[in-house]
């Protein structure tokens, strides 16, 4: 293979490997996989810290990841929008506390003119392969689009970007429409229709309410009543808006303080967890507010440890289902029919559409098949008991791989954005120190990785993610490999510098660009 480098940004194009037949492979200094927050993030403060070398790969045909894909009727954040944004590029004009799908999709938009990336993105590129050549101290890069060699590859295609449906009995006799929250399709017409919502996730409580007013009859499938608590939303009045766009430090400091808000949360969640009832009286209140029949109440009342599962906001998911055309089915699913679902009761439900809001692929991500390292294994492999990460960020035995929101960085109280940024900081200072000291390849050390994830399974537990029930959170095992066991700035003050002496380096044998 042979190899050109290219000096992005300053026209001279890419550099280009020959490849074993004789073809030439385009060669980036940093690939990075996915364009939502994480991917974005990377070619930012790649690009400010001087790396231009760099392309973003994208299986979609526009930017965005989760808010690209996530535009189900009443789509909303449920971290408030002043958090849930980049720290270097604040936009003091939301237009609610929680924004919606669009304006945050929007945001992703004009954030990336404004810094000028998506020149470096390329699109309808889903990567087919990811493999580590040791002897060119590489990544070779097969996508959707053509092929190409990293020497640094970011991976920031989300986890929760892989949608996950049911395996029930004649699923796909169904005739009828059937779209999972992640795929949308707005042209499917849901007036007067009998609709079943699989699920009672976040998805599907935000589904709920939005489509109830317009369909026939809605059949809500719960398998386990969640934890619903009053979402305080309100549109933000325009002197405010321009108060923070005038006022310096006005809008870091709604930031901060919604940021500490959150960040108290964890007191209940992981330190001690009896705080937690604070919430479960602020649920039931709520329940017992919106729900006046005590049949239906009895039906949605949660029986499991409050937080959990996530918890979810909402001041209008309680109150649709108290209207005359939604019923709450508890019985399982036994089988799809063309036109009806049969419940494990013997019930038939007459069925037009299908909604599944049945969460995503989340511990067992198909990208993890495609990354085949150093030893000739995939991420799956080396997985294949859990996933783990050493600082939720790189993998023994896959080199020069940075992982985005990878294991145990997950969250259920705060922005993820928060923990992107922190986990770009340590990509930086890598980048920096390997190229100061002329180091082309690292590798974290197994043992280092295996330490590190003993000490998060300990402070694991005892939280009310561990406390019993299913959720994303956990994997097949029943093991936690998604949240952050603690603070968020904890995790900055570990992401604040690259710890060279935990990974296995090696010098540049082969000629590789710096920028
Ligand atoms: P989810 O939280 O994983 O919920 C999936 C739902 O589908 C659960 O209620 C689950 O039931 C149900 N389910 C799965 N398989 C089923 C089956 N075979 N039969 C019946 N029910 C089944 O997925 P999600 O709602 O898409 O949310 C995922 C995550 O995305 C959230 O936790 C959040 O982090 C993020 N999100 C955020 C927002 C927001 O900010 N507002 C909105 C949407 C999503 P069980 O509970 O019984 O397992």
């Amino acid at each position: 293979m042979a190899i050109v480098e290219e000096q992005a940004g300053t026209g001279n194009g890419p550099a280009v490997d020959d490849d074993d037949d004789g073809g030439e492979v385009e060669h980036h200094r940093v690939a990075i996989i996915g364009t939502g927050f994480g991917g974005m993030g990377a070619a930012i403060a790649l690009k400010q810290a001087g790396h231009h070398d760099i392309v973003l790969l994208e299986r979609a045909s526009t930017l965005g990841g989760t808010w690209r894909d996530n535009h189900y009727p009443g789509c909303q954040c449920d971290v408030p929008s002043h958090l849930y944004s980049f720290s270097f590029a604040l936009k003091p004009d939301w237009s609610r506390s929680f924004a919606e799908a669009g304006e945050i999709q929007e945001y992703l938009q004009e954030t990336a003119d404004r810094f000028d990336i998506r020149r470096h993105m390329r699109f309808d590129s889903e990567v087919l392969s990811c493999t580590w050549l040791a002897e060119q101290q590489r990544w070779h890069v097969v996508t959707a689009s053509g092929e190409l060699t990293a020497q640094f590859v970011i991976g920031a295609w989300g986890p929760l970007s892989e949608p996950a449906f049911p395996d029930l009995p004649g699923l796909d006799t169904f005739e009828g429409p059937a779209m999972h929250s992640a795929q949308w399709d707005h042209d499917v017409d849901l007036a007067g229709k009998s609709v079943a919502v699989i699920g009672t996730g976040a998805s599907a409580i935000q589904i709920v309410p939005s489509i109830q007013p317009t369909v026939g009859h809605l059949d809500l499938y719960q398998r386990t009543a969640p934890w619903v608590v009053p979402r305080p939303d309100r549109p933000i009045k325009p002197w405010l808006k321009k108060a923070y766009a005038r006022v310096p430090g006005l809008q870091r400091l709604a930031r901060a303080a919604i940021y500490w808000n959150r960040e108290l949360l964890i007191f209940g969640f992981a330190k001690h967890p009896v705080l937690m009832h604070l919430p479960r009286r602020l649920a039931r209140a709520h329940l017992r507010h919106q729900v006046p029949d005590a049949a239906l109440r009895a039906t949605l009342t949660p029986t499991f440890d409050i937080g959990c599962k996530r918890i979810l906001l909402s001041n209008d998911y309680y109150p649709a289902l108290t209207q005359p055309n939604t019923a709450v089915v508890t019985a399982g699913i036994a089988e799809v029919r063309p036109r009806s679902i049969i419940t494990t009761d013997g019930v038939e439900h007459p069925t037009d559409v299908i909604v599944y809001g049945t969460g995503f692929h989340v511990t067992d991500h198909p990208m993890a098949d495609r990354i085949v390292g150093a030893d000739g294994h995939s991420v799956a492999v080396a997985w294949s008991k859990g996933m783990e990460a050493y600082r939720g960020t790189t993998v023994a035995g896959f080199p020069n791989l940075f992982a985005l929101v990878g294991p145990n960085t997950g969250l259920g109280h705060t922005s993820i954005v928060f923990m992107i940024e922190a986990q770009l900081q340590y990509v930086l200072d890598a980048l920096r120190q390997l190229d100061a000291r002329g180091i082309a390849t690292f590798d974290v050390r197994p043992e280092v990785q295996g330490a590190f994830n003993d000490d998060l399974a300990q402070q694991l537990e005892g939280t009310v993610w561990n406390s019993g029930c299913a959720s994303w959170y956990l994997d097949e095992r029943g093991r936690n490999t998604t949240l952050w066991p603690t603070f968020t700035f904890r995790y900055r003050q570990l992401m604040a510098r690259f710890d060279a002496e935990s990974y296995h380096l090696e010098a540049t044998r082969v000629p590789t660009s710096r920028t």
